[in-house]
């Protein structure tokens, strides 16, 4: 059934080169053919009829969590409300990865709606990621730029996060080893109604739980950047100029500062959540960082679920690896037949996938990282 779909997908994608042609690396006729044919593959022959623009209905922002009232007489005050880490830390820390934890997380982004770019539905989405870090005693910086698009000027934001081992705030910035990364903005439809529960939310949500987990363990926590990328989606179709907006700018940003050199490695977490999970690597992943996330699968007895994609696939890890020179991987469940439909809904997600994929990232980062 997946083969004879992928099969099928791939023989269109020789027809009509939909726009993720673009984010594979073709060979040079076949980069040829994309640019005399390509077109945008919004699925006109959806059933579903097309809503309201997103940004035709703000709603308020997410109100912050109420503050009780101060008590009548002086008592000491706590500066930092963050939970208590674990003492000690746990040893075996990816077994504290709750798929079921990520699960909530992402089904509160699809219930926002579309999130695009610049909407307020985006905002909203930032404000449960930013609420939910800050929870587990993270720092985040909001990194805003805005960019000239295909749609006209786009205000987007970057969401990164930093630990503070020392529990001095806000957290040093030169301390962090490894990205861990997501995007959390959908794709603009005008024709259908996409809310991207594997396509942003299932990586976002994930990458939420991720946080609270790490912060069990200051020390090991305080080694990663997490970043959430605004605008990986096309504002049309990708092109070297339209797509992965927030992962350019972010990787040009650790170049001027100078903080490019200071990461090691970086893992992108993209479309995790199907339920028949199926990590599709692209073929050009660094080496021993695709070894690392293997053995780690083989050792959680989940190495069924990670193979490689018969084509490079583009993504934000391009940028970092390319760019800012810090070698990355993506773990992507690219054979998802509901990529970009309006079926990308949370019935077609799995908390165990979500779980499969922390656990196994976890493990390897607890295994590399984790002693030095
Ligand atoms: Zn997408």
């Amino acid at each position: 059934m997946r083969s004879a779909l992928s099969a099928s997908f791939l023989s269109l994608s020789s027809f009509k080169l939909p726009d993720r042609v673009h984010r594979f690396v073709c060979p040079l006729a076949a980069f040829a053919l994309c640019l005399s044919s390509c077109k945008r593959n919004e699925p006109a022959g959806e059933a579903t009829p097309a809503p309201a623009p997103a940004e035709a209905t703000p709603q308020p922002t997410t109100p912050a969590p109420s503050i009780p009232p101060a008590p009548s007489t002086p008592v000491a005050v706590v500066a930092t409300p963050a939970p208590a880490p674990h003492n000690p830390p746990p040893a075996e820390i990816w077994k504290e990865f709750s798929g079921p934890k990520a699960f909530e997380h992402v089904t509160k982004q699809v219930e926002i709606g579309p999130r695009p770019s610049g909407t307020q539905e985006a905002e909203k989405a930032r404000a449960l990621i930013t609420e939910a870090l800050k929870a587990a005693g993270w720092d985040v910086e909001r990194q805003e730029f805005t960019d000239d698009t295909p749609r006209g000027k786009i205000a987007f934001v970057n969401l990164i996060a930093r630990f503070s081992a020392s529990g001095a705030h806000p957290a040093p910035a030169d301390a962090q080893q490894v990205i861990l990364c997501s995007h959390y903005d959908t794709k603009r439809f005008s024709t259908i109604r996409f809310v991207g529960a594997s396509d942003g939310a299932s990586s976002t949500g994930a990458l939420m739980e991720m946080a609270r987990v790490l912060a069990l363990d200051p020390a090991f926590a305080a080694k990663f950047e997490l970043v959430f990328f605004d605008g990986e989606e096309a504002i049309q179709q990708f092109t070297d100029t339209d797509g992965l907006w927030g992962s350019r700018y972010y990787a040009k940003s650790l170049n001027a500062s100078g903080r490019a050199r200071q990461f090691k490695q970086a893992i992108l977490w993209d479309m995790i959540g199907d339920k028949d999970l199926t990590i599709t690597l692209s073929p050009d992943s660094p080496l021993a960082l695709a070894k690392g996330i293997f053995s780690a699968a083989e050792a959680l007895g989940v190495r069924q679920n990670f193979g490689y994609y018969g084509r490079e696939i583009l993504d934000d890890h391009r940028p970092l690896g390319k760019d800012a020179h810090v070698p990355a991987i993506d773990l992507i469940d690219f054979d998802y037949i509901y990529w970009h439909t309006a079926d990308d809904t949370l019935d077609k997600l799995s908390p165990d996938s979500l779980q499969k994929v922390g656990a196994v990232t976890l493990y390897y980062l607890k295994h590399e990282f984790g002693n030095k």
